[in-house]
């Protein structure tokens, strides 16, 4: 099938480069002009495991187009937005980005087509964007939900092995034509959900909402671990071996960050105040998680105390998650701040995520090329991120390499007997690692 997508950035890119290795014929449309030319040349803005081979196999094979002419859509049977939706300034998803497109595409299009929207969206913004489009359009359409549930880090893989597809449409001409465009996904065994638009909508949150809850609830029981005592690993293992808990998202940490989780809990949270509703628990999830992304510079200052000036700190990990280079809502940016205001000077490695960081804060740290090479004069380790090559370090060279032999492991990467017979200071987060254990 022809299809288009109007936005190419994480959820757009990966989408489109998908459908197109599925068999649709896929023009993805941005209005970043540097973003299309990079993508023309087969290069991935972005970092993502896989994408950028899938992108050059289905540009070769003709699948696969990138443009910044929105009436290069034309043709297409469906056209999905994957858009922005940040917060504005009162915390409620900003639809503008989307409400632009649903305007300048109405009058464009010239058959029936299926407006899918992707972008994470308040109950109530399909009914928006088609009384929008009705005002422009001269052919008949239909507005689809149908929310995205990949992972950044995981998202070639997710789109193109998802657990369930969900759709929120009340016209079957709709559901038809979505039905064949995710045809190969449901034959390899994704369940395909079809509910009415504000259902849909209201999935997207209530998924995203509840994972960034069962983060935050692992975190209080980490914190409250350390203090009384306990393992917050060894409690992961107990509660997640229980089919109704599950095992994933126990792992305790710094927080959550990234584009979804922090801006979708509290337009959620805005969402439930429109209806004077007091949703207590978002509440709760969100002050967790920013005590949370405090809590390694709680235990720098606890150490160090509150001057930095003579220290410096190698930092592991910048994105907001491994795999990825997003580094938006990413605590790293946080903990920098926090510590270069207290005098400290940081010698910071990420895998991927380096060139956003210094786009974002600038030469404020010393960026290093590679995780040995950020322990080169430092006192202490600082892990931010869990990328994979960093617990392949030994501790006896952390050891040598750190002045103070201090190592904050925000991710709980290393182990508690390893460290301690490196003789280093190790904290790490609700094992307890502060005791004697
Ligand atoms: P993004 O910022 O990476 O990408 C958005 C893209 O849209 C950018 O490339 C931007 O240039 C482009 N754009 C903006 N205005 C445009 C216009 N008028 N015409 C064409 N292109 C335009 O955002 P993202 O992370 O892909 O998220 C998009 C949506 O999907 C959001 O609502 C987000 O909440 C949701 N979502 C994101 C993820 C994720 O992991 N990133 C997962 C699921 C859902």
């Amino acid at each position: 099938m022809k299809v288009s997508v109007i936005g190419t950035g994480y959820v757009g890119l990966v989408s489109g480069t998908c459908l197109a290795e599925a068999g649709h014929d896929v023009t993805c449309v941005d209005i970043d002009d540097n973003k299309i030319k990079q993508l023309r040349a087969g290069k991935s803005p972005i970092f993502e495991p896989g994408l950028t081979e899938l992108l050059r196999k289905n540009i070769t094979a003709g699948r696969l187009s990138f443009t910044t002419e929105l009436r290069d859509v034309l043709g297409s049977k469906a056209v999905f937005f994957a858009l922005p939706t940040p917060p504005g300034g009162d915390g409620q998803a900003d639809l503008s980005y989307v409400i632009k497109v649903a305007e300048d595409i109405s009058p464009i299009v010239d058959d029936y087509t299926v407006f899918i929207n992707k972008s994470t969206v308040p109950v109530g913004t399909a009914s928006k964007i088609a009384s929008v489009i009705e005002k422009g359009a001269h052919v008949s359409f239909d507005v689809v939900s149908n929310p995205e549930f990949l992972r950044e880090g995981f998202a070639v893989h997710d789109f193109m092995n998802p657990d369930r597809i969900v759709v929120g449409t009340s016209s079957s001409q709709a559901r038809g034509v979505l039905e064949e465009i995710y045809k190969p996904f449901i034959v390899s065994g994704a369940e395909f959900i079809v509910m009415d638009e504000a259902s849909s909508e209201m999935t997207k949150y209530a998924a995203n909402t509840f994972l960034a809850m069962k983060i935050s609830f692992m975190n209080e029981i980490a914190n409250l671990s350390d203090l009384v005592g306990a393992n917050v690993d060894n409690v992961r293992q107990g509660i997640g071996a229980d089919e109704r808990i599950g095992r994933r998202f126990l792992n305790a940490g710094i927080g959550y960050g990234g584009s979804c989780f922090p801006k979708d809990v509290l337009a959620l949270d805005k969402v439930a105040r429109m209806y004077d509703y007091d949703f207590k628990i978002l509440n709760a999830v969100m002050e967790v998680n920013a005590r949370q992304k405090r809590i390694l510079v709680d235990r720098i200052v606890e150490r160090y105390g509150e001057n930095l000036k003579n220290k410096t700190f190698a930092i592991w990990g910048l994105a907001f998650k491994p795999d990825t280079d997003d580094i938006r809502e990413a605590p790293s940016i946080e903990i920098i701040h926090e510590l270069i205001g207290r005098g400290a000077k940081l010698r910071v490695y990420d895998p991927e995520a380096i060139d956003n960081v210094q786009k974002l804060i600038g030469d404020i740290v010393q960026y290093a090329p590679s995780a040995h090479d950020a322990l080169e004069t430092a006192d202490g380790l600082i892990i931010v991120t869990e990328w994979q090559e960093f617990s392949a370090i030994e501790p006896d060279l952390l050891a040598k390499k750190l002045k103070d032999k201090t190592v904050f492991d925000g991710r709980n990467i290393f182990d508690i007997k390893e460290m301690k017979d490196a003789d280093i200071e190790y904290v790490s987060i609700g094992r307890n690692a502060r005791r004697e254990f």
